[in-house]
């Protein structure tokens, strides 16, 4: 059987990219398509509205792929504390990275930084081609392998094809994929702002009944605010001039960093849930977003992507030193059955927190502020909540163990 590729992956966003890479010297053949390759990258361009805020493990997991040197000298913010508060009493938790004995809680990173820096060691290698602008149009699968035409009729016979097209995954669809999915009526509103006080390198949290509202450190001094609102409150609040917008921003976050001084053009995303039945079928793998979404309350999407990425690499990696074939339908299976409870549980947590903060009920406000208070006062489950959402503990693919 004749092959055009080993493995075609479709979408090269930060998941898909960073499966390219942890797979470019394996021996293997790699094709990336896309509908758009990242723009290039100069840390004098105005800050990409999309950031993220990564965690140890994701550091790690870049770290190993050897990109994040690059990452971190280009524009990086690394933030130290984190203020989680409840609008509606009395409860907090502070986190603090001293406490738990690391430098860094995690990072502030742009998407389109990280893009560009995990397409970079894809150039110009001779197993890796790389192909946009492409779409998928058709997919069939059968015995010894997948087939998938991309727009402009050309077509690539892979061993694996991993759909990595986002949450709208075409590739998915064209599998015939059915998800589980819910939409939260609500959209995430992002700018980047100045504030009157500096951000202390901290992120700083606070749960409103309409939605939780962020502000994390950016590494030009300003914050950028991710504030999650019903559709009706995001329109009136996209609607709002600067100056209506800033006195909106200094009363949601109660002007924690003091008055809200001015801000970057807004936009806004539409949220979700999103979980796929099937991760894997023989000859197919669906990674990152094409796999699950999820609420961005606590930034965990990227994060749990690449851990996707990382488990399914090893997964690869290993059934080929050992000479089976990387789309056996036994080889995808433990990617599958490594991550999809995990997954599964951070969306239902993630769900859960959701609601308890939603809700306005006196009762509920007291039982959440206690529970926040009595998380803050108990350390030790403190520092588990920690370092699980810093990807510390849990069952880490190789690429995510640090030295
Ligand atoms: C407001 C907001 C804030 C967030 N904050 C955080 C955070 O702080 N931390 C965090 O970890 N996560 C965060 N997330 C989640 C995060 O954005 C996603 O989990 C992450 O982008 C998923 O990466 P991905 O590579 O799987 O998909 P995507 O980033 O969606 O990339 C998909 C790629 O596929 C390409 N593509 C799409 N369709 C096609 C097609 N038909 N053909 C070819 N290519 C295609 C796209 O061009 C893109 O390059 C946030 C999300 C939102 C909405």
């Amino acid at each position: 059987m004749r092959y055009d590729s080993d493995v075609v992956i479709v979408g090269g966003g930060v998941v898909g990219a960073a499966l390219a890479v942890a797979l470019k010297d394996s021996g293997l053949t790699i094709a990336l398509a896309d509908t758009r390759a990242p723009a290039p990258f100069d840390a004098g361009m105005e800050m990409d509205l999309r950031v993220f805020a990564i965690s140890m493990a994701s550091r790690r997991i870049l770290e190993a792929l050897g990109v994040w040197d690059d990452i971190r000298t280009a524009r990086v913010s690394p933030y130290r504390e984190m203020y989680v508060w409840d609008a509606g009493g009395q409860g907090a938790v502070h986190f603090d990275s001293a406490e738990l004995g690391e430098l860094e809680l995690g990072y502030i990173v742009e998407n389109s930084l990280l893009r560009h820096a995990l397409w970079a060691p894809l150039r110009h290698v001779p197993r890796v081609t790389l192909i946009h602008p492409a779409a998928p149009e058709a997919l069939s699968i059968d015995a010894d392998g997948a087939e998938l035409t991309l727009s402009g009729s050309r077509r690539l016979r892979a061993r694996l094809v991993v759909a990595a097209d986002g949450a709208e995954s075409a590739t998915r669809a064209l599998a015939g994929i059915e998800v589980r999915s819910a939409a939260y009526g609500q959209r995430a509103v992002v700018a980047h702002v100045r504030t009157e006080q500096p951000h202390a390198h901290t992120a700083w949290q606070r749960f409103l009944p309409t939605g939780p509202v962020a502000f994390l450190p950016l590494a030009d001094g300003r914050v950028s605010v991710v504030w999650s609102l019903d559709e009706a409150q995001a329109e009136r609040v996209l609607a709002l001039d600067e100056a209506g917008f800033c006195a909106a921003l200094t009363e949601a976050s109660e002007a924690r960093l003091g008055k809200v001084l001015s801000s970057s053009a807004r936009a806004a995303f539409p949220l979700q849930r999103l979980h796929a039945w099937e991760y894997v079928r023989a000859h197919l793998a669906l990674v990152g977003d094409a796999a699950h979404a999820l609420h961005p309350l606590a930034g965990q999407g990227v994060n749990l992507g690449l851990l996707d990425a990382a488990v399914l690499a090893e997964v690869i990696l290993l059934a080929h030193t050992q000479g089976r074939d990387i789309g056996d339908f036994g080889v995808l299976r433990r990617y599958e059955r490594w991550r999809k409870g995990d997954n599964l549980a951070m969306i239902a947590a993630l769900d859960g927190f959701k609601r308890l903060f939603s809700n306005d009920a006196a009762p509920v406000r007291m039982l959440r502020s206690a529970g926040l208070s009595a998380v803050d006062r108990f350390t030790p489950l403190k520092h588990a909540f920690a370092r699980r959402a810093m990807g510390l503990s849990g069952d880490l693919p190789v690429l995510a163990r640090g030295n």
